[in-house]
C-alpha cells in the first residue's frame, strides 16, 4: 500500500461555512459541498452519531450481502455483492480438490476436475 497517500493529519477540519436550519420535522439539508466531498447520492444512508458533543454524520457504505465485505462492490437488484463473491458464484465453478477451473465433472453438487478424477481412479 502507498504509505504517503494521506500524509496530512487524518483529523483535518474543513470549514464549510454553511449554516443550515433544522426544520420542524428535524430535517436538515446536507450542504451541497459536503455531499460532493463525501460523494453522497440521493438514496445513500447516513449514520448519525453523538461524538464529544458533536453530531458526527457518517456515510454508510453498502456491504456485500454475502460476505459483508466492502471492496469492489457491484450492485444488482438493489443488493451489493463484492467482486470476490461474484467471481465465486459466477458460472465458473472450480475443482473441489485442486481449485482448478476447466474440465469439471459434477457429483453431488461438487465439482471435480477431470485431472483429479483421473488421479483418483489410479489409486
Ligand atoms: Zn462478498
Ligand atoms: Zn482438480
Amino acid at each position: 500500500m502507498g504509505a504517503n497517500n494521506h500524509s496530512r493529519s487524518k483529523h483535518e477540519t474543513r470549514e464549510i461555512g454553511t449554516a443550515r436550519q433544522i426544520d420542524q420535522l428535524g430535517r436538515v439539508v446536507v450542504p451541497a459541498e459536503l455531499r460532493k466531498m463525501l460523494g453522497l447520492q440521493p438514496g445513500d444512508l447516513l449514520d448519525f452519531r453523538f461524538v464529544d458533543g458533536h453530531i458526527a454524520v457518517l456515510k454508510v457504505d453498502p456491504e456485500c450481502a454475502l460476505c459483508g465485505g466492502r471492496e469492489q462492490l457491484l450492485e444488482r437488484h438493489g443488493k451489493h455483492v463484492c467482486s470476490t463473491c461474484v467471481s465465486e458464484i459466477r458460472d465458473e465453478p472450480n475443482c473441489a480438490i485442486c481449485g482448478r477451473t476447466g474440465e469439471l465433472v459434477s457429483r453431488h453438487e461438487k465439482f471435480v476436475c477431470t485431472t483429479c478424477v483421473d488421479e483418483m481412479s489410479l489409486v
